[in-house]
């Protein structure tokens, strides 16, 4: 595509005003460069997620203005988590966290996120506008826009389009590798007995391991209640997520008195979890690609929005260097590759290895549950999750 006098000229564009695109915005605040934030969708929209907000995600929006952070901790629609209980085997343990984290819906967090870049940046925002063609240039990245009605000029592209992510096709990274790719279900209840609004619950079944089933309290006497699965294992044991998470909530003892009288809100909708276990190129020819679109999913406990916040801000940090020095080579580029590698990819290849041996070794699960007890142990099996 060349660009013609109705192609718009940016300096950073970014697909995607999710958790990982909003929070590039904001890392770029001051950076004085001309930055354009796109999305298809319409704030607020939903994202199908477990709702859970993780520590790392916090400590990324903290770190970028401890306003950001005040603002969260007293914004009316989340609750803070300060344990974890974990079911197995009719065996319970409690994890209690010292990092910062919350449970709130997508709808209101990304909301909440997507205000922030609003109010605190002078971002060229564009709701309701889908990405079609990208071409790379050598100077530059051209795309359109909604059936080519519109086109853009950019000198870096940040693809923080998400699972499905069209800016990695670009790179030929976003081949789906079911060993390393998730699907989930999740549905939201009213009425889910003896939830505490500051405890997140996980069960897991010997028959589904390393997967489990969640149970996130919700404020409004709400709940996210979901399971997911590795897809290679869905696919050679032909497994049907809805018909299996259903199975559970009837068939769990805990979980069939827990929603005996709870009633579900809307219906049960999945979607897929890029795992980050085969960390792989994210970065090539002036684009960057992060959160769900680099695929940065923890493996084992579904984690994404920290990750994907925490590459947003370091795609920022790339960006800034690539503009002070001039330089948007794919040399200089992969040290973006290498700080998120540094980052989150270690942990995600060791979390990869321990959801390997639970799938191998199911009862290894009842071993830590027992090996727990001592409390040394249980300290570093919580760091390890
Ligand atoms: C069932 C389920 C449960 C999960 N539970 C949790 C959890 O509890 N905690 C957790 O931390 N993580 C969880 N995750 C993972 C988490 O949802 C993702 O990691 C996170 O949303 C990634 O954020 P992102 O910004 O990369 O992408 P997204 O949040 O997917 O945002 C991508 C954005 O790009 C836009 N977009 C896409 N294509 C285009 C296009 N062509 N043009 C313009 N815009 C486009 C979309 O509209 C969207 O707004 C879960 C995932 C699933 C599927």
């Amino acid at each position: 595509m060349s660009a013609n006098k109705e192609t718009e000229f940016y300096d950073v564009a970014i697909i995607g005003a999710g958790p990982a695109g909003c929070t590039c915005a904001l890392a770029l605040k001051d950076a004085g460069l001309k930055v354009l934030l796109i999305d298809k969708a319409m704030f607020p929209r939903d994202k199908v997620c477990g709702d859970a907000i993780p520590g790392r995600a916090i400590k990324t929006l903290k770190s970028m203005s401890p306003e950001y952070g005040a603002a969260f901790a007293n914004f009316p629609h989340q609750y803070k988590t300060l344990q974890t209980k974990i079911f197995f085997n009719k065996q319970e343990l409690c994890f209690t966290w010292v990092q910062e984290a919350y449970t709130c819906t997508r709808f209101e967090f990304d909301n909440f996120l997507f205000n922030m870049v609003k109010q605190n940046t002078n971002t060229t925002i564009l709701t309701d506008t889908q990405i079609e063609g990208i071409e790379q240039g050598t100077n530059a990245i051209s795309f359109t826009a909604n059936n080519k009605s519109r086109s853009y000029c950019t000198k870096i592209l940040v693809g923080a389009d998400g699972a499905h992510s069209i800016v990695a096709k670009q790179l030929s990274t976003n081949i789906i590798d079911r060993k390393h790719y998730g699907a989930s279900v999740r549905a939201y209840y009213e009425n889910v007995a003896g939830m505490n609004a500051n405890t997140t619950e996980v069960y897991y079944d010997k028959d589904f391991l390393p997967s489990y089933l969640w149970v996130f309290p919700l404020p409004g006497n709400k709940a996210n209640v979901g399971f997911g699965m590795v897809s290679a294992e869905i696919v050679k044991r032909k497994i049907n997520l809805k018909k299996t998470f259903s199975h559970l909530l009837k068939n769990t003892p805990e979980l069939s008195l827990k929603f005996k009288d709870a009633i579900q809100i809307g219906s049960t909708e999945g979607f897929g979890l890029p795992f980050g276990s085969n960390f792989g190129k994210i970065s090539g020819n002036r684009i960057l690609l992060t959160g769900d679109a680099a695929s940065l999913i923890d493996p084992i406990n579904g984690d994404g929005i920290g990750n994907a916040m925490a590459s947003g801000k370091l795609a920022a940090l790339q960006i800034v260097k690539c503009f002070n020095e001039n330089n948007f080579s794919d040399m200089h580029l992969k040290n973006y590759d290498k700080a998120v590698l540094d980052a989150i990819g270690k942990e995600l290849k060791a979390h990869y290895r321990i959801q390997r041996i639970l799938t191998r070794i199911p009862n290894l699960l009842s071993f830590l549950f027992w090996i727990s007890k001592f409390k040394p142990i249980k300290k570093w099996i919580q760091k390890m999750i």
